[in-house]
């Protein structure tokens, strides 16, 4: 790494009757010290972290690079609006309505289905159509639905709704039928010890009409399944676009935010979703549930602005963590298929599949914390901020990080150190900076890092550098207190 002179400027406060923590002989500042950084400073932070690569094994294997060209290959599609939402409203009797004509002509023209679906009674549809109304209704007032605003008219007009037996609780299908099995909502209720949880589990159903792409569009495109910016084609080795955890993820946290309730299924693919939303959360332009709604709009350009990606490696960089995160939960066929093949030539034991998964992980980890070093660089070019609460968050962030080594089976290295060497080198990276900044002898910050003990208090007061939303956010990710401040309204 090429060092400048730093020009970052130290913004000397001191957080009155907060007395400092208790550090070793012979340190030279006060963690209350709070540290700017001027535009060099930033430029500095981004340089020092992009001279850190991070390997993704295998990833020559799901080649991003083939799958961004079969999207520019892909014909842009429109759909014909329909108008079953007016000024921004759904209204549950005119789509109770429509699905119960839909249903009828579904079930005429599909004895394949005929036997396996049954037809909701009016009371049960009613119940189902009014909360699709109201998540509808609720997101579109939230704004930002503007590439997918014709597919949701498509995909509403076009809903049929039937009861089945054979889907875990309920299920979209790829004909766009949404299926719902009454029983196992019953039982999600008593599971989950959430007397909303039927409620949540079809506004999670509402908010995948929000990311699906409507059949005449996927149809144009040549795609199989779309759902927000990702789409799947038939004839890609490895969907590494295709994030479906991801549209999981958002799905069920959008439904949870409506009902003031955290994740009644797919927590751990809602841990990870939680971990992008922390490693962005102290950037300024950033605000809760920005990556939620990627996965409701089509531009892929629009996930690199929210991640903050300004060069094409930063790009790949992004899209290999996601796409890692995919093989991670959801064991993407295609790519263990190619594994076996071209690396292996035999089928892959399961300690063999753990392995890769492992190091996977080790590599997410220290993507997420490039961002996170990133965003802080970001506040703390907006305002000063004390050392401290950027000790603060590294630490909530490490502990998050610490709890998916743990669960992809890793954390017993022979140094003890669950994180792989450049998630360190990364962290280094950033606190050499930080040193310059404060003027500070070469790894000063680091040490005082390495000192720092988390504690509560400062969490729950809020940190400066977070709103209050993102406090409450924040509060939560360390697992201190649930606020509901950042929770919306139904
Ligand atoms: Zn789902």
């Amino acid at each position: 790494m090429v060092r400048k002179l730093l020009a970052a400027v130290l913004a000397a406060g001191f957080l009155c009757g907060a007395p400092a923590p208790a550090m070793s002989a012979g340190d030279a500042f006060d963690m209350s010290a709070a540290v700017q950084l001027d535009d060099s400073g930033v430029s500095l932070v981004d340089e020092a972290l992009s001279a850190v690569p991070v390997r993704y094994e295998y990833s020559d294997l799901y080649d991003i690079p083939a799958a961004r060209a079969r999207y520019q290959q892909a014909s842009v599609a429109n759909t014909t609006p329909a108008d079953i939402i007016r000024d921004g409203r759904l209204e549950p009797q005119e789509l109770f309505d429509t699905v119960r004509a839909n249903n009828a002509a579904y079930l005429k023209n599909s004895e394949k289905y005929s036997a396996e679906y049954m037809e909701p009674s009016d009371e049960a549809l009613m119940g189902y159509c009014s909360v699709i109304a109201q998540t509808i209704t609720h997101e579109l007032a939230q704004g930002g639905i503007t590439s997918t605003y014709d597919d949701l008219a498509y995909n509403l007009s076009h809903l049929t709704i039937f009861l089945a037996h054979t889907v875990e609780n309920a299920a979209i299908t790829e004909d766009g039928c949404m299926v719902v099995s009454p029983v196992n909502l019953e039982n999600m209720k008593i599971i989950s010890g959430n007397s909303d949880a039927d409620k949540i589990t079809i506004a999670h159903e509402a908010e995948h009409l929000l990311q699906k792409l409507s059949s005449p569009v996927l149809e144009a495109e040549g795609a199989t399944l779309g759902y927000g910016y990702g789409l799947y084609f038939e004839d890609l080795a490895v969907n590494s676009l295709f994030h479906k955890w991801l549209f999981e993820a958002a799905a069920e946290s959008l439904a949870c935010a409506c009902y003031d309730s955290g994740p009644i299924t797919y927590q751990q693919r809602v841990g990870y979703l939680n971990s992008l939303t922390l490693a962005l959360l102290p950037a300024e332009d950033f605000t809760l549930l920005d990556v939620e709604r990627l996965t409701q709009q089509q531009d892929l350009e629009q996930v690199f602005r929210v991640f903050g990606c300004k060069t094409e490696a930063e790009q790949t960089e992004l899209l290999d963590m996601l796409e890692a995160i995919n093989i991670i939960l959801e064991d993407d066929a295609d790519f263990w298929s190619l594994y076996q093949q071209d690396v292996l030539g035999r089928t892959a034991s399961s300690q063999e599949r753990a392995e890769v998964k492992s190091a996977l992980t080790g590599s997410v980890c220290t993507t997420l914390s490039k961002l996170l070093c990133r965003s802080l660089a970001d506040a703390l070019s907006r305002k000063a901020v004390p050392l401290s609460e950027v000790f603060t968050v590294l630490s909530v962030f490490e502990k998050d990080m610490t709890g998916h080594l743990l669960a992809s089976g890793d954390g017993a290295s022979p140094t003890g150190d669950p994180f792989p060497e450049e998630y360190r080198a990364v962290q280094d990276a950033f606190f050499s900076v930080l040193d310059e900044a404060l003027t500070l002898p070469g790894g000063t910050v680091k040490n005082a890092y390495g000192s720092y003990g988390l504690g509560t208090e400062a969490i729950l007061g809020g940190l400066t550098c977070l709103d209050n939303p993102k406090n409450a956010f924040f509060a939560r990710m360390a697992g201190i207190a649930f606020s509901p401040q950042n929770a919306i309204a139904p």
